[in-house]
Order: structure tokens, then C-alpha cells, then sequence
């Protein structure tokens, strides 16, 4: 088969994520057939090389075809490849389990609970919530508060609490009591009989992600946590892009040494390389579903933690420790941003470059200033352009996202950095 084949059967039977269908079918946009990576490189059926600019939406870590991760992956296979973990456990899930609890401090984040997505680790939270507060005497509490601009998922209940109208408007009214609010102000400003009816509030910490990569102001979470603590309102801390290490942390949490009641982790959890998620939780929520039969927490999914899955995430964790990442993540991320001030900053279509770790976001507009027409498109057709120059990434509107495996070399991220700025230049002249 050729690439050309592959197009025409992906044209006649495939339909992509949150994708326009008639404009990727159209014949004059012919779609990238990705078939192989190595490192921070993919390469296409046609033989060409990218840096993957955007870890592969968000999830790679150490980079494709890491040695360490694929053999952790055929040990385990050589073993099982899946079992049930309905009836049953098995050893990888226990110590998964208990690593990932082991980041927080004693008597804080005790439980893990696995599933399959970001969006299915959020909607465990949410039904965790809303059912603790059931039996605890508390039914009253069944509203959410989330933020503006948040992105937490695409199953009904995460889309609930989404921020994005294109995303979630059509569905809001099947939804759950929602209070959205822009900021810590707007949470100071509910009324005692409003914070009497809310379970819970969720935050992308330190950064949001779909919402252009907008960083929250300094000290925003540790305020959060806070008022949450007082208002017995449970927080809800969606990692799911943030985790991992990306931020300079490996959990935005920690650099406001907050937390939560329920973290949700996806993306990174296996380092890109399987789709699996957990939610962690506290013994005290925990405890609410004990006493009863009836107290279950009926909920989980075919798949829940896959052993592959498992093997992989553990692997991606000794990487963390044998390679150093972090310690490496923060000596990157200064480079990034003198990369990101050398290249991009002077450019009069550069509006605002934000960037917390190793996510950056450079929102494009006008010279004067004033947003692009939606309609031309321009973070798309720099992102097209950026093709050409060996750079594989997605924008949001008008900004482009740059948000490489956390193992991209100081040449690499020039490379990016510049093939960026060549864009640009190429679309806006
Ligand atoms: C991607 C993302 C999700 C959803 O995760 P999926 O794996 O796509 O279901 C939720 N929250 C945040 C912050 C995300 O970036």
C-alpha cells in the first residue's frame, strides 16, 4: 500500500477527533500519515522527519521509541498483557498505586483509582465527590464551580464542567449545577446558602491548558486551597496536562505545595505511550464508602488498570529518577524562554509569549495589537507552514503551542524555536 491508499481509506472510513470532516477530506489538504518516532522525532510515511512540537497532544514525556519504555512493555507482555482488575489485583497495580501516592505527604493522597482517559479520571472525581457527600449527611452539595476557559474532557460529565462553549453549550442543559466563575474574586463573592449547595471546585492548576496556555497569577492555588478548606468545598486538581514533570514540577501542585482532595492525572501517566488515568484521593473521602454495601463506588471501565499500561507508567517513573528529567526540565526551560525572547519576542506578530516549564504558548496577532480575523486562520496556517520546516504542532485560535517531550536536547528546541519564527514570518509578512 502507499500513502496515497492510506489517505483514501482514512478519507472513506475514518473520523477524527474534534475535527471538522469536510475540510479534512478535502482533497487539497492531503494528511500527514504518521507511521514511526525515535526521540522527539516522527517520521511520515513519505519518509520525512518532525519534531513532535506538541508531544503527540500533549502526552509523550521521555520521547517515541525510548529502549527502557519499550522493554518494560515486552517484559510484561512476555507475562499478560491485561487482566481484569474487577475480582482481581495484580503486582503492578499495587506498586503503580503506591508510587503515585508516595509524591504527596503522609495522610493526604492515600487512594489511587485507575481508568482509562483525562476524561474519565475527572469524571471519577466528580461522581466520587457528589457520592461522598451523600453519605456523609451532606446531600445538599451536588453543585460544581470550574473556570472560565477550563478543559477538563469530553465525556458528558467533564464537558459539563468545561469552560469552552463550542465544547460544551449543546450539552450544558443535560448537565449538573454549574457556578462558573473568572477568578479567586468571584468565589469570595458567592453567598453562604450558594457555598452550601457546592461539592466541589476544579482547577487546571499553575497553567490552563486549551485556554492558550494562560498561567494563573502567582499564589492563585495555595488562595484556592485555602478557601476550600474553609468552605468545605472538596478541590478537584485536574493534572491532567500539567502532570508529570512538564511544569518543572512533576505536579503544578507542588509549586504552591498544595494538596488537593482529588488529583486527576492522564497524559503523561504512561509518557505518552498507553492510554490509561488515575484519580487520587484522601483516606477521609475514601472512608465514606465503607459501612455499607450500599456505599459502592459502582464505577470503573474494561480496561482499568492494564497491565501494560501499569509496566509502562512504572517504567516512565524509574526514567524520571535514572535520567534525572526534572532537574533537566528546569535548566531546559530557561533556555526555552531565551530561545523564545531571542526568536519570536521581536517579531511584531508575537502578542504574548507564555510559558510555565516546558509549555510555551505565543499568541499571534495584528501588529496593532487587535486579534487576527478567526477566519484566516493564522495559528493554523503557521502551524501548516512550520511542516516545512521540520515542526509538527497544533494551535489553539491563534496561538501556537509548543510543548515538547520533556527529553527534546537544547538543539532540537532552537530548531523548533526557530522553524516557529520562519512560520510566522512566511504567514503574516
Ligand atoms: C486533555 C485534557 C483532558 C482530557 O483528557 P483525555 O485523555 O483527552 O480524555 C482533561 N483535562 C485537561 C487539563 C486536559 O488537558
Amino acid at each position: 500500500m502507499t500513502t496515497q491508499d492510506w489517505v483514501t481509506l482514512d478519507r472513506k472510513h475514518c473520523w477524527h477527533p474534534f475535527t471538522p470532516q469536510d475540510e479534512w477530506t478535502d482533497l487539497s489538504q492531503t494528511p500527514l500519515m504518521l507511521e514511526s518516532g525515535k526521540g522527539v522525532w516522527l517520521k511520515d510515511t513519505e519518509g520525512n522527519e518532525y519534531i513532535d512540537g506538541n508531544s503527540s497532544i500533549w502526552t509523550n514525556i521521555h520521547g517515541h521509541n525510548h529502549p527502557y519504555l519499550n522493554q518494560a512493555i515486552k517484559d510484561q507482555l512476555a507475562k499478560v498483557a491485561h487482566t481484569s482488575y474487577l475480582g482481581f489485583a495484580h503486582p503492578l497495580a499495587s506498586e503503580l498505586a503506591t508510587r503515585l501516592c508516595g509524591f504527596f505527604p503522609k495522610n493526604t493522597l492515600e487512594r489511587c483509582f485507575f481508568s482509562d482517559d483525562g476524561s474519565t479520571a475527572v469524571e471519577v472525581a466528580m461522581k466520587m465527590s457528589l457520592q461522598s457527600r451523600l453519605q456523609s449527611d451532606q446531600p445538599n452539595r451536588k453543585g460544581f464551580i470550574c473556570f472560565n476557559n477550563a478543559y477538563h474532557g469530553d465525556t458528558m460529565g467533564a464537558a459539563s464542567l468545561g469552560g469552552v462553549s463550542a465544547f460544551f453549550d449543546r450539552f450544558a442543559k443535560l448537565g449538573l449545577p454549574i457556578t462558573r466563575a473568572r477568578c479567586l474574586q468571584d468565589l469570595h463573592a458567592l453567598s453562604e446558602k450558594e457555598l452550601s449547595q457546592i461539592t466541589a471546585v476544579i482547577i487546571e492548576p499553575i497553567i490552563q491548558g486549551v485556554n492558550q496556555m494562560t498561567p494563573w497569577e502567582e499564589g492563585m492555588l495555595k488562595e484556592l486551597r485555602k478557601w476550600s478548606e474553609n468552605n468545605g468545598v472538596h478541590l478537584i486538581l485536574d493534572e491532567v496536562m500539567t502532570g508529570f514533570g512538564r511544569t518543572g514540577e512533576m505536579f503544578a501542585c507542588q509549586h504552591e505545595d498544595v494538596t488537593p482532595d482529588f488529583l486527576c492525572l492522564a497524559k503523561g501517566l504512561t509518557a505518552g505511550y498507553m492510554p490509561m488515568a488515575a484519580t487520587l484521593t484522601t483516606e477521609g473521602i475514601y472512608s465514606t464508602f465503607l459501612g455499607s454495601r450500599e456505599n459502592t463506588f459502582y464505577y470503573g471501565h474494561s480496561y482499568t488498570a492494564n497491565s501494560l499500561g501499569c509496566a509502562v507508567a512504572m517504567a516512565s517513573l524509574d526514567l524520571f529518577e535514572k535520567e534525572q528529567t526534572l532537574k533537566k526540565v528546569q535548566g531546559k526551560t530557561k533556555t526555552l524562554s531565551l530561545l523564545l525572547e531571542e526568536h519570536l519576542a521581536p517579531l511584531l506578530q508575537v502578542y504574548q509569549i507564555r510559558q510555565v516549564g516546558l509549555i510555551a504558548g505565543i499568541e499571534l496577532r495584528e501588529k496593532d495589537s487587535s486579534p487576527f480575523h478567526q477566519e484566516l486562520r493564522v495559528g493554523n496556517a503557521v502551524c501548516l507552514e512550520a511542516r516545512k520546516h521540520q515542526l509538527l504542532t497544533r494551535p489553539i485560535l491563534d496561538t501556537i503551542v509548543f510543548m515538547p517531550p520533556l527529553a527534546i536536547s537544547i538543539e532540537e528546541m532552537e530548531l523548533a524555536v526557530q522553524a516557529i519564527a520562519t512560520s510566522v514570518q512566511a504567514v503574516t509578512p
